[in-house]
């Protein structure tokens, strides 16, 4: 029988807003609470993420047991630092240590692909499944690593960052300053900007008589003109699939995990996108580690980060797992 009298604190620094939540030791969440980022990042960042735990205190319907957090970026879990976040301009910011003074509470923090991972083994449906893989995708990409069902952090914290792997020499300008990275390929960010091309190229597609103007097509109508069976728009999945296939097939050759799930906002294509990694998996990686791999969606939805952090803080102040 889980105990059920103490309540957690989970923020999920997301990219565009910061979502928290009160969830019980179950992973059922009791109340939410999420500001918008609006841009700014620094100190005023950091002001938001205690707006956020304040609220989140005065919701909370039992002793609170901890406080998470995760975040993109570079996080060391261990010490409670943040080592680097692009998008919210921190360098070496001792997030946990801010939190325990403030709060007077247990603070654990954490990258948020890497809670994601645990997420799913603690609350999703691949409980209790000892090795693990899961490959968010959104604005950004990174995997999660669960070995042995404890998070695999790689020696500097960075272990699954795939999204600035190089998988198309010559291809666009990153963020990062590199050229072709799966991010700029891959992203919810890539496939937007793949699809106005798209529109531009094939002005009778049912994506192009979706959207009217390049400009307005959203993730919505992508999805929608590939339940349509728009050939222009499966290909396109096909080449995001591609390109995911080969940092996957990396990731499976290099770890032999046999269980691989996708979450994050790309995951609402579903089946058609895991199809087209599969087939580009395969001719990636030896057939013997690559037949046995199984990919699917994650059943946690928006909600993984927040449960991630949930099953941290339950594994860090209660052993449980
Ligand atoms: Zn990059």
């Amino acid at each position: 029988m889980v105990d059920d009298s103490r309540h957690l604190i989970s923020v999920d620094l997301a990219s565009n807003e910061f979502q928290g939540a009160v969830v019980n030791l179950r992973g059922q969440i009791m109340s939410r609470f999420s500001v918008p980022l609006d841009g700014c990042n620094g100190e005023a960042a950091l002001k938001l993420v205690y707006e956020v735990i304040d609220r989140l205190l005065e919701k909370a319907g039992a002793p609170v047991l901890g406080i998470g957090i995760g975040s993109p970026g570079l996080m060391d879990p261990i010490q409670g630092i943040v080592r680097y976040s692009v998008n919210l301009d921190w360098r070496d910011l001792p997030l946990a240590g801010y939190l325990k003074e403030r709060y007077k509470l247990p603070v654990h923090v954490a990258n948020n692909s890497q809670v994601a991972a645990l997420a799913e083994t603690t609350f999703g449906a691949n409980r209790r499944v000892p090795n693990l893989i899961v490959v968010k995708m959104g604005v950004g990409i990174a995997a999660g690593i669960v070995l042995n069902g404890q998070p695999y952090y790689g020696d500097g914290f960075g272990a699954g960052e795939i999204g600035h792997l190089v998988v198309k020499e010559n291809g666009d300008l990153c963020r990062c300053g590199h050229y072709g990275c799966l991010e700029t390929l891959a992203s919810s960010r890539a496939v937007l900007k793949q699809a106005q091309k798209s529109i531009t190229q094939n002005p009778d597609s049912i994506l192009a008589g979706l959207a009217g103007n390049s400009s307005n097509v959203t993730l919505e109508m992508i999805l929608k003109a590939c339940q349509e069976g728009d050939r222009p728009t499966l290909d396109l999945i096909d080449e995001v699939g591609r390109y995911m296939g080969i940092a996957m097939a990396g990731l499976v050759c290099a770890y032999n995990i046999q269980q691989i799930v996708v979450a994050g906002i790309m995951a609402g294509f579903g089946q058609t996108l895991i199809d087209a990694i599969q087939r580009h998996i395969k001719q990636h990686a030896l057939s013997s580690l690559v037949e046995k791999t199984h990919i699917e969606t994650s059943k946690l939805e928006k909600d993984i980060v927040i449960l991630g952090v949930a099953a941290l803080l339950m594994q860090r102040e209660l052993g449980l797992t």
